[in-house]
Order: C-alpha cells, then sequence, then structure tokens
C-alpha cells in the first residue's frame, strides 16, 4: 500500500476526489471502491503494487483498432472497482473486499514492470496497458509505471470506465498515450441501476480526451432491453459526432450473461441495426464480441480503400503510409498506421 493522492480532511474523515463518487471515509473504513482506506487520518491505496494479472496481448484486444495495429502491449491488472456493474466481464477481480481478494501477486515496482516491458520489444511489446480491473482505483500505480515507461520512449494504453475527476484526469494527459473508454448506456437512469454510478462525468472524461492531443477509442455494450432504444443511441450518435468528433472509433459490443445480469446475449440483428445507425453518422465504427466478420475492418471514409483488415486479433495495415489513406491521402485517425 502506499499514501494515497487526491484527497482531503474533513474533520475526522476523509474526502477522497478520485472519482465523482467523492466518498466521504471514516477511521479505518473504505471507499466505494474497496480500495482506499483511511488510516490514522490519512489515505491509502491499498493495491499499489499489486497484480491479478499480466499478460503480453494484441493491441486490438484491448480493444484499441487505430493505435499501432498489429502491435502487441504488455497488458497488466490489478483488483477493484469503483463501479458495480451488474454484468461485470471481470468480477473475480474487480467486485468485492480487499480483504477478500487472493491469488494476486504483491510487491511489484514500476521500474521492474517498466522493464518487462522493455525486455518485450523484441516481441512487438509498444509499452504498456491498464486494463482487466479498472486502472482508476490503481491510479497511483498506473501514473507511476506510466511516468517510466514514458521516459522508456514506449507508449501507455488506459482501459477505464472514464468514472473519474477532472482533475486526477488531467495529470493522466501528461503519461497516458491512448484512452479506451466505456460509454456504457445513454441515460442516468442506466448508469444508476446497472453500474452504480453517473453518466455525466463519463461524458465530461470523453470530451476531455477527444478535446485533448491523446488517442480515443470508445466502448459500447448493447445490452438488451437496457441501453438499445434506437431513440437514446440515435441521441448518443448526436451527441458523439458534436462532443468528441466523428472520426472517433466507435466499438459496438455484444454482451453475453455474467455475474448478476441474466438477460440472453445481445440479439445479432439489434447489433447490426445499431452499427448501421452509427456507420451513417461516423467514419470508423466497429462491431466487437461477434464471430461474424462485420465491422472488423477499417475503411478510409473518404475514397473506401481498404487500411486495415482484421481477423480475430491479427490485423494488416495495407492501406495507409505515414498516418494517411495510400489511395486518396486523407489523414486516418490514430497513431502507428
Ligand atoms: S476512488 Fe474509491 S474512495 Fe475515492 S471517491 Fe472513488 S470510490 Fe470513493
Amino acid at each position: 500500500m502506499k499514501k494515497a493522492l487526491f484527497y482531503n480532511s474533513e474533520g475526522e474523515n476523509i474526502r477522497c476526489f478520485l472519482c465523482p463518487h467523492n466518498c466521504l471515509i471514516g477511521e479505518g473504513n473504505y471507499g466505494i471502491c474497496n480500495m482506499r482506506k483511511n488510516i490514522e487520518g490519512e489515505l491509502y491505496t491499498m493495491n499499489y503494487g499489486i497484480s491479478s494479472a499480466v499478460s503480453l496481448d494484441p493491441v486490438e484486444k484491448k480493444p484499441m483498432y487505430h493505435f499501432y495495429p498489429g502491435s502487441k502491449v504488455l497488458s497488466v491488472g490489478s483488483i477493484g472497482c469503483n463501479l458495480k456493474c451488474k454484468y461485470c466481464q471481470n468480477y473475480t477481480i474487480a467486485q468485492g473486499k480487499f480483504e477478500e481478494f487472493e491469488g494476486y501477486t504483491e510487491g511489484l515496482s514500476p521500474e521492474g514492470i517498466a522493464g518487462e516491458a522493455v525486455r518485450l520489444k523484441e516481441n512487438g511489446n509498444i509499452g504498456v496497458a491498464y486494463t482487466y480491473n479498472e486502472p482508476i482505483i490503481w491510479y497511483e500505480f498506473m501514473y507511476d509505471i506510466s511516468k517510466v515507461i514514458k521516459s522508456r520512449g514506449m507508449k501507455n494504453i488506459m482501459v477505464s470506465n472514464g468514472f473519474i475527476n477532472p482533475e486526477p484526469l488531467e495529470k493522466l494527459l501528461e503519461t497516458i498515450d491512448a484512452f479506451s473508454i466505456d460509454l456504457k448506456g445513454f441515460t442516468d437512469e442506466f448508469y444508476k441501476k446497472i453500474t452504480g454510478s453517473r453518466l455525466e462525468p463519463v461524458k465530461r472524461t470523453l470530451e476531455t480526451i477527444a478535446a485533448s492531443d491523446r488517442h480515443l477509442e470508445v466502448e459500447y455494450l448493447v445490452i438488451p432491453g437496457h441501453n438499445d432504444d434506437k431513440k437514446k443511441f440515435s441521441e448518443m450518435l448526436d451527441w458523439y459526432e458534436k462532443s468528441l468528433g466523428k472520426d472517433v472509433p466507435l466499438h459496438i459490443n455484444r454482451y453475453f450473461p455474467m455475474y448478476k445480469m441474466t438477460e440472453p446475449a445481445t440479439p445479432m440483428k439489434t447489433l447490426k441495426e445499431l452499427y448501421e445507425m452509427a456507420k451513417n453518422k461516423l467514419d470508423y465504427v466497429y462491431l466487437g464480441n461477434t464471430e461474424s466478420d462485420l465491422g472488423s475492418d477499417t475503411y478510409c471514409p473518404n475514397c473506401g480503400s481498404l487500411i486495415v483488415k482484421r481477423s480475430g486479433y491479427f490485423s494488416e495495415d495495407l492501406g495507409s503510409k505515414n498516418g494517411k489513406c495510400k489511395k486518396c491521402g486523407l489523414k486516418i485517425r490514430g497513431e502507428g498506421l
């Protein structure tokens, strides 16, 4: 554990302002994420140096389609989360009390992880991805690793729910090169009922990243009966185009029953309908978690040339040179294309 960032004393309690829950934490207690604890009037991040998984993954698995396609990234995760999604895909490492987790590795250091990332360069590694559980509540360790990675000339990728306050986010923009952020729905009701959080802070995060010079891709998991309403989806696309930009890649993903949610998997018909709606508005739309090849390749939005061909996690850049379409010269959004 390590002393945390982003907190104040309020009488005998502590106010954590890392994420918009802004928990007021009494002596000996944890915040909602179950990872930040008030110990004798100081806030500690209990999962500092703790990892639940380390793996060299294709960058496409994050999923990240416009950031060094075909490369690999050392992916690291810890334990805990600040959201309570009923369909959590990683609940064994994300949901639960700090003392109840087991089977993780302790005592890791930023230099150790960065050293491994450098060693794996010869295997196609471009840097470190913070993923699997929610990296926001691993903030201090992630930030410390990301500084070392940046100093070694490698890349940092954050895969996140985006439920973070503006000040800590601004600090991350110094070191994180690319963000994959979930937009879990487009109503506050959905966010409150299904995830235990709120929509507006996530929209603010997405707008802040989109306005920065950092790379952004957005994930939208379609859950039947909860966030697949076409009118709302259309509203979301209007906001997306206006506030993020039509060339920010959108991944529309298929849901499967998991954790506390038992609704059946998203019908392919629904996914295809939402995909077509999104394609009419945005330049780069992808379908994920399906066996279909539909929505897996990247095409130039200007001349229609095939830019990146994908099959599973394998990808081949066929149509770009120096970040531009080889045929018509249009700049393709992203880095490493
Ligand atoms: S990071 Fe954890 S303790 Fe801090 S405000 Fe969010 S949920 Fe609460």
